[in-house]
């Protein structure tokens, strides 16, 4: 259930546990090692969280377990952010409520959103974890909702422990003990420190879930990619193709998780991730299907009239063709731009990928006009929610819009009100947010009034009367 791993040349023990197959939870008992608590609570791993007092092995900061709060946050872990499962058996990072089912705590969180983000917590992180080399124990959230816990057998950075996770595709991480601290049961099997508390797999059965499609995303090439750049616009901007491919890539992302699909960054990190490496990262994860997003260019430098919107597939692919098909449509009905028509290609993300696998060019870089829009966040935004309209159509997963107004919260209404007129009962009351209200029009008419409602003005008026 460990598995040994290396990560961009890092040695790792990694570990999933899914919702709904696995019980996952936390153990807690003042003076004990991770590897006791694994084995008193009859689990499968057990790894290190919360940060821990190691000398009496009792963990400090939040800690919740089995829906309640075991460990109080002090002064200093106040803030901290958590990971969390809620009632409903959902993994989040957050600050958990009060009624979670566990919480462990960590600093700092690694990835949100799938950005890293550790350098935003500098403030409130020890200045050791900020700056050091140290083993570290990391947990982190998949965009299909699994949790994924990293154990470092070499010594690595936040910003490398951050990629580790970005590559085991986490959507959000959370930096946990590190140094001496570090241990995952029953890997490591030998001396443990005390920690206190621990979080722990019991591995279950896979239920025949709902088939869930995962997507590869690809964003076509590092940032720094030589050529791969607008010419100098007349305002002096250069951009380069990445600025406009990552970001499409990222939007898709969240547009695809919100309509139920998993998502696969094949390229999730700056540097130009070789092609070999995108194809096999997503044929290892049986991907239903790869997009590569890109951003066009012709000509041998400068500007010129070629534009418009191009979608590829591999030459001779049923399924790519018509996953092509699909995506351009909505590319072309979304951006209206020139039609360039669907086409095929031997292009290795094509070849090399044993799913179906289409690529976009989302508008020419040569293109005066056609450049100007990819600069936008306007048009990045269009590209992306076509993207994901296409993908839905293709797999036949309703796209579900993300303007969808949210309900409005509705007052807390909190018991009704009898009323007495003349003691008299009239119609109910309502006690809303603490405060009593009470029918003008029943009343005013028990009283012999005149009662007047001007919905315009939203002027309710008593008249008559004493
Ligand atoms: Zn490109």
């Amino acid at each position: 259930l460990i598995e040994n791993r290396s990560i961009n040349g890092i040695s790792c023990l990694v570990t999933i546990g899914k919702p709904g197959r696995d019980q996952i939870g936390v153990a807690h008992e003042i003076g004990s090692t991770v590897k006791d608590l694994g084995q008193a609570a009859g689990a499968n791993v057990a790894c290190n969280f919360n940060f821990a007092d190691t000398v009496t092995g009792t963990p400090i900061g939040m800690l919740q377990a089995d829906g309640k709060v075991v460990n109080q946050d002090n002064d200093r872990t106040r803030g901290r952010l958590s990971i969390y499962q809620d009632t409903a058996g959902k993994l989040h990072m957050g600050i958990p409520p009060i009624n979670a089912v566990w919480s462990v705590q960590g600093v700092p969180p690694l990835l949100m959103g799938s950005r890293s983000v550790y350098e935003q917590y500098k403030a409130t992180t020890p200045a050791d974890v900020y700056n050091g080399t140290n083993y570290r124990t990391a947990a982190g959230i998949r965009s299909d909702g699994q949790l994924v816990i990293v154990r470092t057998i070499s010594k690595v950075t936040l910003q490398q422990l951050a990629d580790i996770m970005l590559i085991l595709g986490c959507w959000e991480a959370l930096n946990g003990d590190g140094g001496g601290s570090t241990y995952m049961w029953p890997e490591d099997n030998g001396w443990g420190r005390k920690m206190g508390s621990a979080i722990t797999i019991k591995r279950g059965e896979d239920k025949d879930m709902d088939k869930r499609f995962l997507i590869a995303i690809d964003d076509g090439h590092g940032i720094e990619t030589a050529g791969k750049r607008t010419p100098t616009l007349p305002d002096g901007t250069v951009m380069r193709e990445n600025e406009f491919n990552r970001r499409v890539a990222h939007l898709l992302a969240e547009h695809l998780m919100r309509c139920g699909l998993e998502i696969l960054l094949v390229s999730p990190l700056d540097v130009d991730t070789p092609l070999k490496v995108r194809t096999d990262t997503a044929n290892k994860a049986k991907a239903d299907l790869y997009i590569s997003i890109h951003a066009n260019a012709s000509g041998s430098g400068g500007f010129n009239s070629a534009r418009g919107i191009e979608t590829y597939h591999y030459p001779g692919s049923t399924k790519g063709k018509k996953a092509a098909e699909v995506i351009h449509k909505h590319l072309i009905g979304g951006t209206k731009l020139p039609d360039r028509g669907v086409k095929s290609q031997d292009f290795h993300v094509l070849r090399e990928t044993s799913m179906p696998a289409v690529l976009v060019e989302c508008a020419f870089m040569t293109n005066l006009e056609d450049a100007k829009l990819l600069l936008t966040d306007a048009y990045r935004e269009e590209c992306a929610e076509e993207l994901a309209r296409g993908i839905c159509e293709y797999f036949g997963v309703v796209y579900v819009d993300e303007n969808i107004e949210p309900v409005k919260e509705l007052p807390l209404i909190g018991d009704t009100v009898k009323v007495l007129i003349n003691d008299q009962e009239i119609a109910d009351g309502y006690i809303i947010e603490g405060r009593a209200y009470i029918p003008v029009r029943a009343a005013g008419d028990a009283l012999g009034m005149e009662v007047g409602w001007d919905p315009e003005t939203k002027i309710a008026s008593l008249k008559g009367g004493k």
